[in-house]
């Protein structure tokens, strides 16, 4: 028999876990739970998701998307949204934020790619989110 101890990794904002340091690192900068996240679609460095967040409660969806086009900006808007509205639903790692601000992430996402057909950042993109 062999037993291991093994060093896992948590995000701080997200219930998300890894093996890999770096990759965890990588994840909570960009975590859509992250307040001051950094967008690896749009490529925001800082992105304050509280005030996306308030503009979203106070004045929609359309004026948010009047701010910002960007799928994985939206999503994390709704989540900070569903938060300051005292929302919560169960997490998992695998959240696609299907809470009471519901946005359709993955459909949102297609769209994007299509548009900017930026095969690089779809490759980054995939499962980090
Ligand atoms: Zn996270
Ligand atoms: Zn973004």
């Amino acid at each position: 028999m062999t037993t291991k101890k093994v060093t896992r990794h948590y995000c701080d904002h997200c219930r998300k876990g890894s093996f890999t340091k770096p990759r965890m690192v990588k994840h909570e900068s960009r975590c859509c739970r992250n307040p001051h996240r950094a967008c690896g679609v749009c490529e925001t460095e800082n992105t304050d998701v509280e005030a996306n967040a308030k503009l979203l409660i106070a004045d929609g969806l359309d004026a948010l998307k009047s701010k910002t086009d960007c799928p994985a900006c939206i999503l994390a808007a709704h989540m900070m949204a569903n938060k300051l509205s005292g929302y919560t639903t169960p997490r998992s790692s695998d959240d696609d934020g299907t809470e009471f601000f519901y946005y359709d992430y993955k459909e949102a996402m297609r769209g994007w790619f299509a548009e900017k057909n930026n095969a690089a950042v779809l490759a980054d993109w995939h499962g980090n989110y």
